[in-house]
């Protein structure tokens, strides 16, 4: 039997190329190998407010950017998280199980709660448990992510950990996978900072539909540093980000790249950088209008039957576990 992957993303602004490096991309390389399950997560989307006609339509459009970047319907599942109840069933289990004290202590929340408290969605606190429900219900084996959600990840494995420990054996523990390049790649604008769908500043990322002249401006205006060697340094992130976005983008070694930016200028080296990405997005940007809301519409509903028959199969455990009897349980 394959070992069984699961990942998701939200529906929510525009993918960039954070989002294809440290994860995307990584799917689309282990799907052959693993039976792999790749989810739209809406319901993580509402954690911050959304303008309900955009959200359904960036839920289609993920749909379609999944499959541009490679993910094969004939070999993943690919599902739309609302369509599966059991994510939000078992997340309310997780609540009951997770503590206050350990979810305070994620750093999502205090970035997107910005601080505040008072004001912050209480969805938006609990969104690990939904995370983590996502992942046990499929005992998932690995979840390719980028390093921002590592966490996460970790939580999930505490959760799943005690729950067989004060229940019996129930969840498999998942472990992440995050690449070894590509994991963090950061704000263009402030590179202390992730690329972030979420970011208001529109130049901080390369959106994955942005067009050539977009993207070349926005590596124009990219922050740079007073040096004048481009290297991968530790403590020169900006040159460090722009050069890892040339790596993974032309598929050269670490020195290759190096080499090739010897003696040159950051003017030279942001204008080669972008072609780079403009090159790599030109095939994957045609694929995405390919598909069809009839045919996307397809794919995701049988996803969404194959996935809730292991989601059924794990909540029913887990119920019966817990002593949660139904009449239809
Ligand atoms: P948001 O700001 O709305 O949370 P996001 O950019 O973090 O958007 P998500 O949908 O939350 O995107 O994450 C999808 C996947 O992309 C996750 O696996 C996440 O770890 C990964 N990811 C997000 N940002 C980056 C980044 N800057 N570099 C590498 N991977 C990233
Ligand atoms: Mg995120």
């Amino acid at each position: 039997m394959k070992k069984r992957i699961f990942s998701g993303a939200q529906p929510t602004g525009s993918l960039h190329i954070g989002n294809y490096l440290g994860a995307l991309k990584n799917w689309v390389a282990l799907q052959n190998e693993f039976d792999s399950l790749f989810c739209i997560v809406n319901l993580h989307a509402i954690t911050l407010p959304q303008d309900p006609k955009v959200l359904k339509q960036k839920t289609l459009d993920l749909a379609r950017i999944y499959l541009a970047a490679g993910v094969d319907p004939t070999v993943s599942t690919i599902f739309i998280q609302s369509d599966v109840s059991e994510h939000a069933e078992l997340a309310w289990i997780l609540n009951c199980l997770a503590r206050m004290g350990e979810l305070e202590r994620m750093t999502q929340f205090k970035d997107k709660g910005k601080g505040n408290r008072e004001r912050a969605g209480v969805g938006l606190f609990t969104y690990p448990n939904l995370m983590a429900s996502d992942i046990l219900l499929y005992q998932t084996d690995l979840v390719p992510i980028g390093q921002d959600q590592k966490q996460h990840l970790e939580l999930t494995r505490d959760l799943a950990e005690r729950f067989n420990r004060d229940y019996g054996e129930t969840f498999k523990i998942p472990d992440a996978f995050i690449p070894p390049v590509g994991a963090k790649i950061l704000s263009l604008q402030e590179p202390t900072k992730k690329m972030s769908k979420s970011d208001e500043n529109l130049n901080a990322s390369i959106f994955l539909l942005d067009n050539a002249d977009t993207i070349l401006k926005k590596f124009k205006r990219a922050v740079t540093d007073s040096g004048t060697e481009i290297t991968f340094d530790d403590a020169r992130p900006a040159i460090k980000n722009l050069l890892t976005i040339y790596q993974l983008m032309t598929g050269k070694t670490a020195e290759e790249c190096e080499a090739n930016f010897a003696g040159k200028g950051y003017g030279h080296f942001k204008t080669e950088t972008a072609e780079a990405v403009i090159e790599f997005l030109r095939p994957f940007q045609k694929r995405f209008n390919e598909f069809d809301d009839e045919e996307l519409k397809t794919i995701l509903k049988n996803g969404a039957e194959k996935a809730k028959a292991i989601a059924r199969e794990t909540l029913k455990d887990v119920y019966a576990k817990l002593g949660i009897f139904g009449a239809s349980n």
